[in-house]
């Protein structure tokens, strides 16, 4: 099976971004438009993924590129939660 690895890191950091924004939307909606605009602004990184080892890489991650998936998470946060299009409908 191949996976998207960039959305697996995603997955993992943003739970814990999260955890500095309480008064955010955490609608399915808002989380998804969080993740396709973080998602968007990096290159994919598909691999063959088999159990376990996604995981592991993760720690192996360098420091500036887990900075910068950081720094893209926050930048979405604030745009979504900012705009979020689950108001769209009622406006
Ligand atoms: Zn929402």
């Amino acid at each position: 099976m191949i996976e998207n690895y960039m959305e697996e890191i995603i997955d993992k950091m943003l739970p814990k971004v999260l955890k500095e924004y309480p008064n955010i939307c955490t609608c399915e909606k808002c989380m998804d438009d969080i993740k396709a605009l973080t998602l968007n602004k990096f290159m994919p990184l598909y691999v063959a993924s088999q159990k376990g080892i996604l995981y592991s890489k993760m720690n192996e991650l360098e420091y500036q590129f887990k900075a910068d998936v950081l720094n893209q998470l926050i930048q979405s946060i604030n745009k979504v939660s900012k705009n979020p299009r689950h108001n769209m409908a009622i406006k």
